[in-house]
């Protein structure tokens, strides 16, 4: 078996990334950690808490009562966010609250920092997976891939739709568009961490690519890095 690496994959909201690193993850048999769920429970603990999140100092000093872990469901293989012991999971997709706010907090250079830490340490043995916005430009620079993925606002909008007509919530493509846009524009130019490619990421566009077909790809570039490690 090869060593294992830190595969790190950055882009826009609902470009498909989880997705992606869930099933690398799988394949792989390496760990998976989604940072936009930790930005969004931190998220909905400020809300709980009614800390006004555009206030830096109180939301810095909330950070230490927040306790961010994932939980993985050895039948169904669904991996759950738990904040301070709670499960979340469901409360941080569908709660709008969540995702107009969380880019205002996700803004905030203590947030970023606490964070951060959190997520280099889940790397430390390697054999991980991470999606978010800063993972191949921030978290982990020396990651041996990182992949930019992309895709259409309106093919990222109506996938998005579709999860959140799934689980019962109703609302319409140009809400849904409107707060992924309005996310794209905070992420891309605040200034701490922007979204922005690594210079060494690998771009991949997704707006006609199956679900399998990009898996594939992914999978033939990591083959190319352990035949040119062999
Ligand atoms: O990936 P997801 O859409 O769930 O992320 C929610 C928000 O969290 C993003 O819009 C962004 O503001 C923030 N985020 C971030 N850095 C990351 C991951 C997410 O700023 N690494």
């Amino acid at each position: 078996m090869s060593a294992p690496i830190i595969i790190a994959i950055d882009g826009y909201s609902s470009c498909g990334k989880s997705t992606l690193a869930i099933q690398l993850a799988q394949q792989l048999n390496y760990k998976y950690v989604d940072t936009g769920a930790m930005y969004r429970a931190l998220t909905l603990y400020l809300l709980r808490n009614q800390i006004d999140i555009h206030h830096p100092e109180l939301v810095a000093q909330s950070l230490l009562q927040i306790q961010i872990s994932f939980r993985l469901d050895d039948t169904t293989q669904k991996q759950s966010t738990i904040l301070n012991g709670e499960n979340v999971e469901d409360e941080i997709r569908i709660n709008p609250r969540v995702a107009s706010a969380v880019s205002a907090v996700s803004a905030q250079s203590e947030v970023r920092k606490f964070l951060v830490k959190q997520q280099q340490e889940f790397g430390h043995t390697k054999g991980i997976v991470m999606d978010g916005r800063d993972i191949g430009t921030v978290v982990f620079p020396n990651a041996e891939l990182k992949l930019f993925i992309t895709a259409e606002p309106i093919i990222r909008a109506q996938r998005r739709l579709d999860e959140l007509h799934e689980k019962g919530q109703n609302t319409s493509i140009e809400e849904v568009l409107a707060n992924l846009q309005k996310r794209d524009l905070m992420d891309t130019t605040r200034a701490d961490s922007p979204l922005i490619k690594a210079a060494d990421a690998i771009e991949i566009d997704n707006s006609h690519l199956s679900r399998d077909e990009q898996l594939n790809k992914v999978l033939e570039l990591v083959k190319g890095l352990n035949k040119n490690a062999e």
